[in-house]
């Protein structure tokens, strides 16, 4: 919607379509640029990020969802976007996806403290819609700026969107997964997203194979 704030009349009738989420369009306020190399920590860029307005989610969301965990991890997840459970809490995976990754990071002899976990966006799109074009253009230097401080050794995406957007192809997941790719000099294992794991249980023995290849890759080349 553009304009002035919509009447109760409108609200109802847009409820009543079915829409659980409005957008009144107003300009994006100008916003300082992300120069990349300048922030020299993670709570510097996670400060930086505070109150963003560079895209639409921002006027949806309860948090920002920045990431968590070892800022100096070996090995680093990236998702899709935060759920809803991540939007009210300001923490990414901690909703049943969330937990399953957990169980997947202990199987490969790890906690999650120890590795970094975080995603391409760090708003919710609504009701877990796709994110858009701009949304990805907008956040992912935020996701390239946290690669480059934490510089792990390797990289899980997680489902398709997170692997398309880290390696910045358009193949599938059912190409990407298990094989071994690199990007801004890191190695990339994509793997299928926790939440499709929770639909088709039968696809874990994939994720477990591709895990293995991660464990043994950190446990046997220290640099
Ligand atoms: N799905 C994601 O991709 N990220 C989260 O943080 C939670 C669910």
């Amino acid at each position: 919607m553009s304009g002035d704030r919509p009447s109760r009349d409108e609200l109802a009738f847009f409820r009543d379509l079915g829409f659980r989420d409005l957008y009144i369009d107003r300009p994006l306020p100008e916003t300082p640029a992300l120069v990349p190399g300048a922030l020299t920590d993670l709570p510097a860029l996670s400060r930086f990020l505070e109150g963003c307005p560079r895209c639409k989610l921002a006027r949806g969301r309860t948090h920002i969802v920045f990431g968590q965990g070892n800022p100096k991890a070996d090995l680093m997840f990236v998702g899709e976007a935060p759920g809803h459970e991540e939007d009210v809490q300001g923490l990414a995976f901690v909703g049943r996806a969330g937990q399953l990754l957990t169980r997947i990071i202990e199987a490969m002899g790890r906690k999650r403290e120890d590795v970094y976990i975080c995603n391409v966006l760090k708003c919710r799109p609504p009701n877990n819609r796709n994110p858009e074009p701009d949304e990805v253009a907008s956040c992912i230097p935020f996701l390239e700026e946290q690669i480059r401080l934490i510089t792990p050794r390797v990289i899980v995406t997680l489902g398709t969107f997170a692997a398309q957007a880290v390696l910045g192809t358009d193949e599938p997941i059912g190409r990407l997964r298990g094989r071994w790719r690199s990007a801004r000099g890191v190695r990339i294992m994509p793997t299928f997203h926790p939440a499709f794991l929770l639909r088709s249980p039968e696809r874990k023995k994939d994720v477990w194979e591709d895990m293995k290849l991660v464990r043994d890759f950190l446990s046997s080349e220290k640099p």
